[in-house]
């Protein structure tokens, strides 16, 4: 993990300019180097952790991200732990997937498929990594200046065994997959559905599950009872990625070969 040498704080390196988002931990600003390079840069104030568990969050977040070198992966420059937790990312300066689904309301098919394939080469990255993301969603994935998009927010992320359960709920309801809405030990490669409900989205516009409470919500994700799309777009691998059964579900490397 790069933790920067200099003598100087981060903040006398970097020129701040306007604020970008506010996550459950901390501010993102953009910032200027003196080289002119536009980074993203996160500040988590101690105070703002409240327990153990934050803190394997943020850790894990650095540590996953600085060890991941991909084209769709957000790239961690540097980080300092002092006063406070700062971490210097790579910029994306064109927003998230869910404003750009919201301004454009419909995506080609062409488009829906080029957007969706830069996101499955970086989780199948990942899960060759023996990584797995956990909060795959629109907003956690940011468009850069070159049209291209890339995977944020590693906070939720976590290293595993193909062999291995794992056991922590999380990620938004509307993306997580039915062993975890109903609180089952879950195998790794737990993204590959929600890429499913992604790639609703991507082609269909609307989300797949969108119960008016929790408890529908639980029970339409359980039976795999997703809103029937009006097209038929990829409706093959929609229905592959959103099954129910983890062991029929398409992994990776299946989403990654199909057509
Ligand atoms: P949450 O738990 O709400 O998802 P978080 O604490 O994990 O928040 P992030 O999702 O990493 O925080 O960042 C919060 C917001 O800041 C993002 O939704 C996005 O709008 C903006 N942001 C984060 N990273 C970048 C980046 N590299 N480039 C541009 N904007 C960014
Ligand atoms: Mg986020």
């Amino acid at each position: 993990v790069k933790r920067h040498h200099h003598k100087h704080n981060l903040k006398h390196r970097y020129e701040f300019l306007e604020s970008l988002g506010k996550g459950t931990y901390g501010k993102v600003k953009k910032a200027k180097e003196r080289s002119g390079r536009l980074v993203a840069v996160k500040s988590i104030r101690k105070e703002k952790i409240k327990d153990e568990q934050d803190l394997v969050h943020i850790r894990r977040e650095i540590e996953i991200m600085s060890s991941l070198c991909h084209p769709h992966i957000i790239t961690i420059y540097e980080f300092e732990n002092k006063d406070k937790i700062v971490i210097v990312m790579e910029y994306a300066s064109q927003g998230d997937l869910y404003d750009y689904i919201c301004d454009k309301k419909n995506l080609s098919e062409y488009e829906a498929r080029h957007f969706f394939r830069q996101i499955v080469s970086a989780v199948h990255y990942c899960h060759q990594n023996g990584i797995v993301h956990r909060d795959l969603k629109l907003e956690n994935i940011l468009l850069d200046g070159n049209g291209n998009f890339q995977i944020a927010d590693f906070g939720l992320s976590n290293l595993y065994h193909s062999d291995e359960y794992l056991q922590t709920f999380c990620g938004s309801p509307l993306y997580a997959s039915p062993e975890i809405v109903n609180g089952r030990p879950y195998r790794g490669p737990v993204d590959t559905w929600s890429l499913g409900v992604l790639l609703y989205t991507l082609v269909h516009g609307t989300m797949p599950f969108d119960g008016l409470n929790h408890k529908i919500l639980v029970q339409q994700i359980s039976t795999g009872n997703y809103r029937k799309p009006s097209k038929p777009s990829a409706c093959g691998l929609i229905r592959w990625m959103l099954m129910v059964n983890p062991e029929r579900r398409a992994t990776i490397e299946e989403v990654a070969g199909h057509w």
